[in-house]
């Protein structure tokens, strides 16, 4: 892509978010990066970008709120140029254990993080990429929206199928504008996503390739969907989970 390439990463502190802030770096990207409460997590990461010499701009935000979500890609634009791509990925899990035991107010708050915060992100990148060139959106989907999470999240599990389902409307309402629209379901990842941190290795067995998958290996998926490589691909949901 000739184009400069601005990219919000929401989410991108930590985890996930920060392997593929720095990936994209690599690539050439400049970064508007939305998190949540770790500022000194954030730095760290705006650091790695800036060393790979590409500008990031942190914007502590929730993805929830409208306003806020406007706030990042206004920072966005106004700090780096005109927002080429969005990576859909700050989530939460909420409540673990059976959906009988959970409480309704974790419910709807990962509802509101995992569905209604990547709408609202979704929205704004389309409103801003359409007729300035078009550009690409990755939502950070799950395994769980195949596998169901029983007795641990179905709430999460649903939430990441109808990230799968905005996934595919979203991208076919906006092609003709030059927007693609994909998504990554990745697997079994060391983060600090899981509650208990021995939950990846504990779930090890289950997984065909034999083991957990590393932040950079969900980045370098992320990457390669906003890529000219990936230049016929939109709607899809790009499985990457060791076979799970
Ligand atoms: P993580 O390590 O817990 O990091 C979550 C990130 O999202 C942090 O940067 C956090 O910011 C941010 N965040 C959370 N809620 C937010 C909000 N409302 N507004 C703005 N930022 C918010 O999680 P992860 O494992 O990297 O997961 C990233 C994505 O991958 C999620 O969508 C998750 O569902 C998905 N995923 C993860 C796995 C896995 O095994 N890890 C598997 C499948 C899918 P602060 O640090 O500032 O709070």
């Amino acid at each position: 892509m000739n184009r400069h390439q601005v990219t919000v990463v929401t989410g991108g502190s930590r985890g996930i978010g920060a392997a593929v802030c720095v990936r994209l770096a690599a690539d050439g990207h400049d970064i508007a990066l939305g998190y949540r409460s770790d500022a000194a997590a954030a730095d760290e990461v705006a650091r790695s970008v800036r060393e790979s010499g590409r500008r990031c701009v942190t914007v502590r935000m929730d993805t929830s709120e409208e306003a806020d979500v406007d706030r990042l890609f206004d920072t966005a634009a106004t700090e780096l140029g005109p927002v080429t791509g969005l990576v859909n990925n700050a989530g939460v899990g909420g409540p673990l254990g059976p959906l009988a035991d959970a409480d309704a107010a974790g419910l709807r708050r990962a509802l509101d993080v995992n569905v209604a915060g990547y709408l609202l992100c979704a929205r704004r990148a389309v409103r801003d990429m359409s007729g300035s060139g078009g550009g690409a959106i990755v939502n950070m989907s799950s395994a769980a929206a195949t596998l169901g999470s029983p007795g641990e999240y179905v709430h999460y599990a649903a939430a990441k199928a109808a990230v799968d389902t905005m996934t595919v409307g979203l991208s076919k309402e906006v092609a003709a504008a030059g927007i693609r629209v994909n998504a990554v379901a990745p697997g079994v990842i060391r983060t600090e996503f899981h509650a208990d941190p021995e939950r990846p290795d504990k779930l090890a067995a289950g997984i065909p390739l034999g083991r957990p998958g590393q932040p950079e290996e969900i980045a370098g998926a992320v990457a390669w969907l906003l890529s000219d490589d990936a230049s016929y691909a939109t709607g899809a949901i790009l499985r990457v989970a060791g076979g799970r």
